[in-house]
């Protein structure tokens, strides 16, 4: 017989059960994780309705910037030390740790290291004396060995990423500790995990529905993973945003890279022709290669274009970014005007405005907040 007292009784199980396992909210609640290195990826998307309001299209911003490093480099970071655990090369407790050795512009090196500390390995980065004084700090507060160089040609000996291999080099010939040299321009663990995660994460974080997919290219890493991924379940239009001074732009538009196209860019060095920091190059690269015949257009953009988009983002969205990203930002409204309405375009948001405080930012924060997207646009 049914009493009052077992419909409680059943009322109440029923209610535990639905507020454990059927509350939406708690549903999407990610689990609890055992370390740094798994809260790696699986990164939100959010909306840019500024620039979505203003040019009749859906921006879309994925945010790698949260990843716990800070960028989308944690994800290259770890699969790259992953791929040396399973070749032997590193192994997790030995002693003396083994070192792990990479030659970047900053974010690759502040992932390393933070995976490293969280793995119990060491870190030895190698990077242009001329970077941000943020991703200097932050590198040193994680323990890292770091080793700024002047900025140089590749073929100089003493360029960064020729550094951090001759360190490597060193340690090993040395026999005091194993070294592992991330070389994640050359290393295709770099391409891969966009291929296996990021891309397949913004297919299906858009609900299988984009138009454009935009990125910058340093390594080529996340253009090659995340397009080679895009275009095999769909055909998003691909753009590479280019800062001034890289040679992908003519690389991608006309063939060959800048020398022949625009004789101006001979010498130059991103970090020292632009304040876009991780990205443009004047080489051709692995993971640039794999994916190159995945991109469609690429974009010029320049310094005064990006920090006026920067300071727009910040003004009308709340959004705080990286230096890449406003060149992306800038790019997506430059695609926008061009494909038809309600068209979805995301772009990827690699890194936070916080590491480009003292560079970057620097020039952002004196813009006028009164400045309109057409103004921007058109300088
Ligand atoms: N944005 C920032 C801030 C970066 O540090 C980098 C990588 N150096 C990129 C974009 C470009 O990413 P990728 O190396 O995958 O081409």
């Amino acid at each position: 017989t049914l009493t009052f007292a077992s419909l409680a009784t059943a009322l109440y199980t029923a209610y535990k059960l639905y507020r454990t396992y059927g509350d939406p909210v708690l549903r999407e609640l990610p689990s609890v994780k055992d370390g740094i290195e798994e809260l790696i990826g699986k990164t939100q998307i959010v909306k840019l309705r500024s620039l979505s309001a203003e040019t009749g299209c859906d921006i879309f911003a994925k945010l790698e910037l949260t990843n716990p490093a800070g960028s989308a480099k944690d994800r290259v970071a770890l699969n790259i030390i992953k791929t040396a655990e399973k070749k032997g090369l590193l192994v997790r407790g030995e002693k003396p740790e083994g070192w792990v050795f990479e030659g970047t512009s900053g974010s690759t090196g502040i992932s390393i290291a933070m995976i490293c500390n969280a793995l119990g390995y060491r870190a030895h980065i190698s990077l242009p004396d001329d970077t941000s004084l943020e991703k200097l700090a932050l590198l040193e507060s994680l323990g890292a060995v770091v080793n700024p160089v002047k900025p140089a040609s590749i073929v100089d000996p003493d360029q960064y990423v020729n550094a951090a291999k001759k360190a490597c080099d060193e340690l090993n010939e040395s026999g005091a500790a194993k070294g592992v040299f991330a070389d994640q321009f050359e290393n295709e663990a770099n391409w891969r995990v966009h291929y296996e995660t990021t891309g397949p994460e913004i297919w299906d974080q858009m609900d299988h529905n984009i138009d454009g997919f935009i990125a910058g290219c340093g390594t080529g890493g996340t253009i090659t993973g995340v397009s080679k991924y895009l275009k095999e379940v769909s055909h998003p239009y691909v753009v590479l945003a280019d800062p001034q001074g890289s040679g992908f732009y003519n690389r991608i538009n006309y063939g060959v890279m800048y020398d022949e196209v625009e004789k101006e860019g001979t010498r130059r060095r991103h970090q020292v022709d632009t304040i876009v920091e991780g990205i443009g190059l004047n080489r051709i690269t692995r993971n640039f290669k794999h994916g190159e015949k995945y991109i469609d257009e690429s974009i010029r953009v320049t310094d005064k274009q990006a920090v006026g988009m920067a300071k727009y983002l910040s003004i009308h969205d709340g959004f705080f970014a990286g230096s890449s990203t406003a060149i992306n930002a800038v790019a997506a409204v430059k695609l926008a005007k061009r494909l038809p309405a309600g068209s979805r375009i995301v772009i990827i948001a690699c890194d936070s405005g916080s590491r480009h405080l003292s560079k970057f930012w620097k020039e952002a924060k004196i813009v006028d907040r009164e400045v309109t997207l057409d103004e921007i646009m058109s300088s």
